[in-house]
């Protein structure tokens, strides 16, 4: 099936659908983005999304492409001409297509919007966290402001080959002093040996992650032990779960950090359980 994507105010066919080479997107990866799941063709956690996406927009100062009910009909409109089911939706916004030039363009540029969706295999993703999966640890190289969702990321495409290389899914990016930020492209998480569940607090060293927004929520309505505080390497080879969040992958369970084992080597009981029941707490579109 041909597949469709949304560009400045077109639907056309995907293998056709250009931007112009002086998009600033292109040029300074002055933009941003954003990823939301596709669950029965809606999507999940939309709000969510949608305000960080406002959020990012707000911080470097790009206008609204559109108003928010319009996008909303853009998103759903990609998703019903791709007929995705299962799987993302991917939106990209940037500060426009103007001469090559380091500051603002002028007022009335207007902002690039580009909308695509993707189906996935949703019976090879459950293998996968049957399974769980592998991380290697990598220097977070990374600017200051990655609490913003820009498309500029250089150092997480970096850090994600060299975990490929590795034959682990995942790279955990770790601060100067040893401590663990986040994934590449998702939030990092541990289960200590006494039960809590940590992940880094949020603020400029981190993107605000929305599954781990969603989990946050599920831990606090279940009662469950929870630390968001900073921990360290050391202290992730010795955890008995550890996860990741990702709205691509949604809980996806670590069972190998660095070559080291994490509780028995299998997908822990506490991680696969907020994997079951993501979707009971997560909002789901009409
Ligand atoms: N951290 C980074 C660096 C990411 O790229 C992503 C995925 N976009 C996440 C965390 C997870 O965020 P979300 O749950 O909103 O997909």
């Amino acid at each position: 099936m041909s597949r469709i994507a949304y560009v400045n105010g077109r639907y056309v066919p995907h293998g056709q659908a250009k931007v112009a080479v002086e998009d600033r997107g292109y040029q300074f990866a002055d933009g941003v983005y954003e990823v939301c799941e596709v669950r029965g063709g809606r999507m999940i956690d939309e709000s969510r999304h949608m305000a960080r996406l406002d959020r990012s927009l707000k911080e470097l100062r790009i206008a609204r492409p559109m108003s928010p009910r319009a996008l909303a009909v853009v998103l759903r409109e990609t998703i019903r001409r791709n007929r995705v089911r299962d799987g993302i939706i991917y939106l990209q916004v940037t500060r426009g297509v103007a001469k090559r030039d380091f500051p603002f363009p002028a007022e009335n540029t207007r902002p690039s919007l580009v909308v695509t969706a993707r189906s996935n295999d949703l019976d090879r993703l459950e293998q996968v966290a049957a399974e769980g999966v592998s991380v290697v640890t990598v220097p977070d190289i990374r600017w200051k402001r990655v609490d913003i969702k820009s498309v500029a990321l250089l150092p997480n495409v970096l850090a994600k080959q060299t975990a490929r290389e590795q034959g682990a899914r995942e790279a955990w990016l770790v601060d100067a002093k040893g401590r663990i930020t986040e994934g590449s492209s998702s939030s990092a998480w541990i289960v200590s040996r006494d039960g809590k569940l940590i992940t880094h607090p949020l603020g400029e060293d981190i993107l605000p992650g929305i599954t781990r927004s969603v989990v946050i929520d599920m831990i606090k309505a279940q009662g469950l032990p929870f630390e968001e505080r900073i921990f360290t390497v050391e202290e992730a080879f010795q955890a008995r779960e550890a996860f990741i969040t990702s709205a691509s992958q949604v809980v996806l369970p670590v069972v190998r950090i660095d070559g080291h084992s994490v509780g028995n080597g299998a997908p822990g009981l506490i991680t696969t359980a907020l994997r079951r029941d993501y979707h009971r707490y997560a909002e789901i579109a009409v």
